[in-house]
């Protein structure tokens, strides 16, 4: 693994490598990279109208021993085309839940809900549903305070099926929220049948709602669809006040994003929950 992490080293240094052998050099360091404990999970906190935090989504990284930290947006994908995504997908659970069930225990922390994201491939494995359950029992946590984020991509699938799996969860007192909402292809006539417990606006109409009049359009209709399906409803990536005070207005009030904190490893965000 180290001959073959020194050769990556120098494809990324040179920056004349093509394409592919960067992919395959990233994909072969991402097969050791689980063994290696490489990852580490970031925290971003959520916050409520009165601007009291109310939980933290798990965010992952990837401490490449070369290349420094490296965004999920690079390897995310890679991990979902390999198959790496259900190793990891189980060690990122297992690392948020057992974080919540240490939350639990300090009076300031005890009332932080927990989002993480669940890569489609997950959600599809058959025994998605055991495995989240096994990790809610082992952490010993409320399952009521954690929310898993799917996208619409789920709905690839046979609805039945999915609506099925979300149920026993469900029942257990795991939340739901959509993810990336409005950014696929999903039919809303399949959404509404979802179990879904919170719609998130994603963070690209956010960006744009006072330069693009589309983007505060679908803003506003993804926060009354929210209402009229009585979802709760959240928007990611809000940067500034007057972004925060437009969906204000629209009738969203949880919001997430750098005007509040950015991600944050774990101690610095217990440090920042702390301080409010
Ligand atoms: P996402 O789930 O939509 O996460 C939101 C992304 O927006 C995060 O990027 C977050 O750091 C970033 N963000 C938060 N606030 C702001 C803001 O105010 N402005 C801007 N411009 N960006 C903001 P990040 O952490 O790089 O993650 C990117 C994507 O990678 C995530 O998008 C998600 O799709 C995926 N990802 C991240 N962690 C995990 C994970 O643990 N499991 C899975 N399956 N996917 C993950
Ligand atoms: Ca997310
Ligand atoms: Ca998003
Ligand atoms: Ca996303």
């Amino acid at each position: 693994a180290k001959e073959a992490g020194r050769n990556v080293m120098r494809f990324f240094d040179l920056g004349m490598q093509s394409a592919v052998t960067v992919r395959a050099a990233l994909e072969n360091d991402l097969r050791y990279s689980i063994p290696n404990h490489e990852f580490i999970l970031y925290y971003q906190p959520q916050v409520d109208r009165d601007g009291r935090m109310t939980g933290a989504e798990a965010l992952v990284r990837w401490l490449h021993p070369q290349r420094g930290m490296v965004p999920p947006d690079e390897f995310i994908h890679v991990a979902e085309e390999t198959g790496l995504i259900l190793p990891l997908g189980k060690w990122i659970l297992e690392t948020a839940c057992a974080q919540l069930a240490l939350w639990a225990k300090q009076p300031e922390l005890a009332h932080l809900t927990l989002a993480v994201n669940i890569s489609v491939r997950q959600f599809q494995h058959e025994d998605f549903v055991e495995q989240v359950l096994a990790v809610i029992d082992q952490a010993g946590i409320d399952p009521n305070k954690l929310k898993l984020e799917i996208t619409e991509s789920i709905i690839l699938d046979n609805v039945e099926d999915i609506i099925t799996k979300m149920d026993v969860l469900k029942n257990h007192g795991v939340g739901f929220s959509l993810d990336d909402f409005g950014t696929g292809y999903s039919s809303l006539s399949y959404l509404k049948r979802l179990p879904l417990d919170q719609l998130k606006i994603d963070k690209s109409f956010v960006r744009d709602v006072f330069t693009d009049t589309n983007d505060a359009a679908i803003a506003r209709t993804i926060v009354s669809l929210a209402h009229g399906l009585e979802l709760s409803v959240i928007a990611e990536g809000v940067e500034t006040n007057a972004q925060q005070n437009f969906l204000a207005n629209a009738g969203c009030f949880s919001y997430q994003g750098y005007l509040f904190s950015r991600p944050l490893p774990v101690a610095e965000f217990e440090l920042f929950m702390k301080q409010q």
